[in-house]
């Protein structure tokens, strides 16, 4: 069984992908509690109906869509997420899984053709009022699982608020041996944290500059442009 929130058709608005038609499947749950997270129905108040692998692959499939994108909440804490995976792949779906790469099943990374990761950084942490201040700063960084998923093709996104996030990142990134300009931070995208059209313009023109400096990728998230922040898009 796997905890579901919500299942639907939609263009991927963030990365590489960015514009294709996918089945978005987010799965309910997460180990973190990050400050601003736009899907807070996952993580500080999860909800969402426990559906079978064989009920996700019909409804998937149902859709007649290529590309099937697995994300939450954290969908790597899944029970079920290797058996779906792996049908999945046997059916020819193009699967990416979008995680903050804080935790791994006891089987290893499930099958996927791209593992789109997001470490959190340090103003992700909310205030000690929450009770999750500790919890979350102490499992936000996990380098070691960083490098178990990065065995499979990769991005990795940064969520951007200020200049000393970006500092973070670029530090975060040398100890993971991605260095600025070189083939590596390609895949690498910094993207404005927000959820309106106009604060996500204002923040991209410093971030751009910052990207054509560094060799990174400036991440749209096109689905606010497209769509608003509404769920089911
Ligand atoms: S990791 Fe993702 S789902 Fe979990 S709290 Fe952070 S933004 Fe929300």
């Amino acid at each position: 069984m796997v905890q579901i929130a919500e299942l639907y058709p939609s263009l991927q608005g963030e990365g590489r992908l960015a514009g294709t038609p996918s089945v978005f499947v987010r799965t309910s749950g997460c180990n973190l509690r990050c400050t601003w997270c736009d899907t807070p129905f996952t993580s500080w108040e999860p909800t969402g109906t426990n559906r079978t692998v064989g009920e996700l692959v019909d409804e998937i499939l149902n859709h007649k869509l290529k590309h099937v994108v697995i994300t939450g909440g954290e969908p790597l804490l899944a029970a079920d997420i290797h058996v779906l995976c792996d049908i999945l792949q046997q059916e020819g779906q193009h699967i990416t899984i979008e995680t903050a790469a804080t935790v791994i099943p006891t089987e290893g990374p499930p099958a996927a053709n791209l593992m789109s990761l997001s470490p959190k950084l340090r103003s992700s942490t909310p205030s000690a009022e929450t009770g999750w201040e500790q919890r979350h700063e102490k499992r936000r960084r996990r380098d070691d699982i960083i490098q178990l998923l990065r065995a499979t093709p990769n991005q990795i996104k940064f969520v951007i608020d200020s200049p000393s996030d970006l500092d973070e990142a670029v530090s975060w990134l040398h100890d993971l041996e991605i260095h600025p300009q070189s083939k590596q931070a390609r895949h690498v995208y910094l993207m404005p944290q927000g959820v309106t059209q106009s604060r996500l313009l204002e923040e991209a023109i410093w971030l751009e500059s910052a990207c054509k400096k560094l060799g990174f990728q400036l991440c749209q998230r096109h689905h606010i442009t497209w769509f608003g922040n509404t769920r089911g898009t």
